[in-house]
């Protein structure tokens, strides 16, 4: 069961606003994670966000590694991002009729992704997951699609299905409301594991649009993926005439400026985009080669549209922080301070006696409370201790240290965490390893 501790952090107003919102919104949220389900307790309320710092509405200073799950890599109001959305806000916020911000966000995302000619702006991770799947199932004219436990691609249906345990399961379910039908074509397989994808293609190698896996799994803590795993994936789809889509929404502009499929070394065929492309904005995108990309409406008959894709807001969030990220210094600054950060944490586990892992890619990284070596499959994941983590989660809350609240959840690092942030993290680091020995 999730610790329920007596908290100095959150406060009094985060109380009050949470009990609140939960008479007005589902569950007092908009996304379930952020109730704290997985931890327990009463979620901060954020007032606002400088740097590597958030702030609540009980005036708490926390060091934030959600980062918003992902988008914000320059830190938090970024001068040169923040600056970019309010002129452009003045200018109108949206007209449905095409700007040059588009074609600059998608010149440098065509500029920084070698695997990407063209690319097609859309609003959220979730929308350029389905915007893929159904680009590849038009393209190839097939129908199934290859996922994987654990891997997540947002709330759409044909997706949203969660794997019972074996090797490969006939797509079930993991919502009411996504009518079976919907995921009769999902094929489930396990990630780092090329055999129970190998079977799935043995069995419906004609029928197999796309594989759809995200490069470095950041929906189950983070998982990298073994050596040979992601090669063995491209030859595979090469083999069988099917499409390898590369779900890059976390991992995009954060494990390298050429997104993981460069710091890989393997080429997708269609890539989907969301979080550090917008800046903190809602946008995503999906890109690749342009006689795939074209058989989108209007070149191609695979409908797909949106009111307000390509905002003009969000793209110039975008433009403002990838042309920061582009010349690969951003990421050269994160390595050693991440560096720094697991030792320290490391460390200090070790000093308590504490089974502690951590896993990195570039500005990703992963904490485990397991004795295991290495965590490289869903089961592993699974097996590792959700209760400790949970209570180091509200000694670190406490402490002024802000993570993702579950244990299922990668972590990021900005350019904006600067020794004083990473100190601050260990010393809380060093009280919460303490509770749990
Ligand atoms: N794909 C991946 C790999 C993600 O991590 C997420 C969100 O966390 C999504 C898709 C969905 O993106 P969004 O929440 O913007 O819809």
């Amino acid at each position: 069961e999730p610790a329920q501790p007596s908290h100095r952090r959150p406060g009094p107003r985060s109380a009050e606003w949470f009990a609140r919102a939960a008479k007005t919104i589902p569950g007092g949220v908009n996304s379930p994670v952020r109730a704290f389900n997985g931890v327990g307790g009463t979620p901060a309320f954020i007032d606002h966000a400088r740097g590597a710092y958030i702030y609540d509405v009980d005036g708490n200073e926390y060091v934030d590694y959600v980062g918003s799950f992902g988008p914000m890599i320059l830190g938090h109001a970024d001068p040169a991002v923040v600056e970019a959305v309010q002129k452009q806000a003045a200018k109108g916020l949206s007209f449905g009729a095409p700007t040059g911000l588009e074609t600059e966000l998608a010149e440098l995302v065509c500029s920084m992704v070698d695997s990407i000619e063209s690319v097609r702006m859309v609003n959220s991770g979730t929308e350029a997951a389905m915007t893929a799947l159904r680009l590849a199932r038009g393209h190839t004219g097939r129908n199934k699609v290859i996922k994987f436990a654990g891997n997540y691609h947002g709330h759409v249906d044909a997706l949203l299905v969660n794997a019972g345990s074996g090797a490969l399961t006939l797509g079930i379910p993991g919502s009411p409301g996504v009518p079976e039908a919907v995921v009769a074509d999902t094929l489930v397989a396990t990630y780092n594991d090329l055999d129970s994808v190998a079977e799935a293609f043995k069995a419906h190698g004609d029928d197999i649009a796309c594989i759809m896996v995200e490069p470095v799994a950041g929906n189950m803590n983070c998982v990298p993926p073994v050596p040979g795993f992601l090669e063995g994936l491209r030859d595979l789809c090469d083999q069988y005439g099917a499409l390898l889509v590369f779900d890059e929404v976390m991992t995009g502009f954060r494990v390298h400026p050429g997104c993981a499929q460069a710091h890989f070394g393997v080429r997708p065929d269609v890539t989907a985009l969301g979080k550090i492309v917008g800046g903190g904005m809602p946008v995503g995108a999906v890109g690749g080669p342009r006689d795939v990309m074209e058989t989108l409406a209007p070149t191609g008959p695979v409908y797909q549209a949106g009111t307000l894709s390509g905002h003009p807001l969000g793209m110039a969030a975008g433009i403002a922080t990838l042309s920061q990220l582009r010349d690969g210094s951003v990421h050269k600054a994160i390595a050693p301070q991440l560096d720094k950060l697991l030792a320290g944490l490391n460390e200090r586990a070790q000093k308590h006696g504490i089974g502690f892992l951590t896993q990195r890619v570039g500005a990703m990284f992963g904490m485990f409370f397991t004795d295991a070596e290495q965590v490289s499959r869903f089961d592993d994941v699974a097996a590792c201790d959700t209760e400790a983590f949970g209570r180091f989660f509200h000694t670190m809350l406490d402490n002024g240290v802000y993570l993702a609240p579950s244990a299922f959840e990668a972590a990021f690092i900005s350019h904006a965490h600067d020794d004083t942030a990473i100190e601050r993290t260990l010393d809380a680091a060093d009280i919460a390893f303490a509770t749990l020995a």
